[in-house]
């Protein structure tokens, strides 16, 4: 397909119409829309053989899976997490009534270091939210240590890891709950939704009753719930995405690679890379840092790209700790974030996805190379 006007960091993959129709015919029969029916059942029970996961509930955006996640486990007070993500990570921990306390993040992954976990964790802390950026993983070990030794639960923001699998497992599938994002943007998507994942059966029960209201049934309501249904529709189009994920992910391997090779030769910009062993990636993202060799600093080639209308993202920036609703906070401030704040300060996504044209990556290859 032609991209003649600019690339953007991503561009949705969309299944093929007539393949959603057959599903939304089903739904024009049986007059179900929403309330777990007959789509949202199948889609649940696919993704959960088709990743290997024990317990998923579908939810209308990964935002509204972690408030319900986080409401689940019962978290007040405070919660250790990192700036170093987009702000619904934050945003969620404060919409389920916590305080987020921001811990550095580890040079090499980008995610919460368990070392600065430990040094922040007090009386008050009542959980670990930790993000697995890119779909690179966290070092889970060491950040479910501490979790275990304060007996806190450990919460994945997984919105980056459809697809992902460490040790022969879904990425997905560690920790006390991970939620994912099945947004327009992500590896896989119902254009909104997500999920949230668990192993154990009765925090899937707590998450169910509340992404429903906090009801039971018609009578009987014991609890203060949402309302974060995924709708049939939203489902039906997550079952005609399904049979094309395993390809969209390849086509976005084979695409990563090329980026990498042309880093290869290319000084001062180095992929973000920390691929560890016995991970299979979903190659959600290509980050890359900038660095002083570099003849034009991030925001510089960021706008020599956008000149030629390519639009890269500087994403994670700002730093969650530097927006105005938590910038007063005291771990917001940048000199207890020193890892988080280079890295913000240097960081670009280049674009990425599975029908980029190889034309319009070696136009920003060559970029790249003479800015
Ligand atoms: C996309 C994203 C979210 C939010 O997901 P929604 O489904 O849009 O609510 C949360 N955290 C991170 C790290 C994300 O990238």
């Amino acid at each position: 397909m032609a991209q003649p006007n600019g690339v953007y960091i991503t561009r949705p993959a969309l299944p093929p119409l007539d393949e959603v129709i057959v599903h939304l015919e089903r739904i024009w029969e049986t007059h179900k829309l929403t309330n777990n029916g007959p789509m949202a059942q199948a889609l649940e029970e696919q993704l959960c053989d088709s990743l290997g996961l024990t317990h998923l509930t579908l939810t209308s955006n990964c935002t509204l899976g972690l408030i319900a996640a986080l409401r689940a486990l019962d978290v007040r007070g405070e919660v250790i997490t990192t700036p170093f993500s987009f702000v619904a990570t934050a945003n969620a921990i404060v919409m389920a009534g916590a305080t987020p306390v921001f811990a550095d993040i580890d040079p090499d992954s980008l995610n919460l270091s368990p070392r600065t976990v430990a040094e922040s964790i007090t009386e008050r802390t009542s959980a670990i939210v930790a993000v697995h950026s890119y779909g690179h993983p966290c070092d889970i070990e060491g950040l479910q240590a501490i979790a275990d030794e304060h007996g806190i639960p450990l919460i994945f923001d997984a919105a980056h890891c459809f697809g992902a699998r460490l040790h022969d497992r879904s990425l997905l599938d560690f920790g006390t709950c991970s939620v994912v994002s099945f947004h327009a943007t992500k590896v896989f998507n119902t254009f909104e939704g997500g999920a949230v994942i668990t192993r154990d059966p009765a925090i899937k029960k707590k998450v169910d009753r509340l992404i429903n209201h906090g009801i039971d049934d018609e009578i009987n309501a014991p609890e203060i719930g949402l309302n974060a249904k995924m709708s049939e529709f939203h489902a039906a189009i997550g079952l005609a995405q399904l049979p094309y994920v395993s390809n969209d992910i390849a086509r976005r391997g084979a695409l990563v690679a090329r980026y990498l090779d042309a880093l290869k030769e290319i000084e001062g910009l180095c992929p973000v890379r920390p691929i560890p062993e016995h991970l299979v990636p979903n190659n959600y993202m290509f980050p890359i840092l900038v660095d002083a060799a570099y003849p034009l600093s991030r925001d510089e080639l960021f706008e020599r790209l956008k000149r030629d209308g390519i639009f890269a993202r500087m994403y994670f920036f700002p730093l969650i700790s530097d927006l105005p609703s938590f910038r007063d906070m005291a771990s917001a401030a940048r000199d207890t974030l020193p890892v988080a704040g280079d890295t913000a300060d240097r960081i670009l996504c280049l674009p990425l996805f599975p029908d980029l044209e190889l034309k319009a990556q070696d136009r920003i290859i060559d970029l790249l190379r003479a800015p």
